[in-house]
């Protein structure tokens, strides 16, 4: 198996998943960029993988399937009437084969309600649930939602590659290293994903192992974490979900 980070849009990323000859997408932004990794690398594309019904992340669909006509879209069961062009609807814990490989779903919700992500190997899809260093907005689902959901992706293992969707982590770390500023690691990242990114390397994929040393979202029973927010919010406990509520909130005033 072989990953292609496909940079589309302004800061979207889509990934080619390609065993042999065969590939699928993973939240195709456009059609283009793909296409054009496909024909260079003689590819068929059998598969497209949805995590959710956000137009930069299934826009391509449309110019995919003109051009693959067997395409299978794979998507939630019940994204199917937000995402019509859906022909293989999988639900929570399904597993399913494409290009010979076994991919395992993981129902997310937290930035929609109906997020997934895609599990092949030790490579989690992981679209707009965690980014490097942070996590998506809370569109749809609560903050108990979301920490449940970044608990089952903990689950696979610190050795899980993240492919996220977005590529924020540089701006995510700056926030990080404010509410987290007593943590070595995150200094750290930010001078290794300021080196990437300056010679135009892609942040993704990290490693679980990263994100639960640097992403405040995946740190929130880390006690300085949870001081600086007793500091400027009035927390009335200390349990998990309070925590996560409070730190998101102050994530999406930071700027
Ligand atoms: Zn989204
Ligand atoms: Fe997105």
């Amino acid at each position: 198996m072989e990953i292609v980070v496909v940079p589309c849009l302004y800061d979207n990323y889509s990934y080619l998943i390609i065993n042999g000859k065969e590939a699928a997408v993973v939240d195709p932004s456009e059609a283009w960029p793909v296409m054009k990794v496909a024909a260079e690398k003689g590819l068929t594309l059998v598969a497209a993988l949805c995590t959710h019904h956000h137009h930069d992340h299934i826009g391509g669909l449309p110019d995919l399937l003109d051009e693959y006509k067997n395409l299978e879209i794979y998507g939630f069961h019940q994204d199917q009437k937000r995402i019509p062009l859906i022909t293989r609807p999988v639900e929570d814990e399904a597993r399913f084969s494409v290009c010979g490989l076994d991919v395992d779903v993981i129902h997310t919700p937290g930035h929609t309600s109906t997020h997934i992500v895609f599990a092949v190997e030790d490579h989690l899809f992981v679209g707009d649930t965690l980014f490097g260093a942070g996590c998506g907005r809370l569109f749809e689902g609560t903050a108990e939602q979301m920490v449940h959901s970044l608990d089952r992706i903990l689950q696979c293992g610190k050795q899980s590659r993240i492919f996220f969707g977005h590529e924020y982590t540089e701006f995510n770390l700056r926030f990080a290293a404010q509410v987290d500023p007593v943590n070595p690691a995150i200094d750290e990242r930010i001078a290794s994903v300021r080196k990437m990114r300056n010679a135009d390397q892609p942040s993704t994929p990290s490693t679980l192992e990263e994100e639960l040393a640097t992403n405040p979202f995946l740190r929130i029973e880390d006690g300085s974490i949870i001081d600086q927010l007793e500091r400027e919010h009035n927390l009335d406990s200390t349990d998990r979900v309070t925590v996560f509520a409070a730190l998101r909130e102050q994530r999406n005033n930071f700027s």
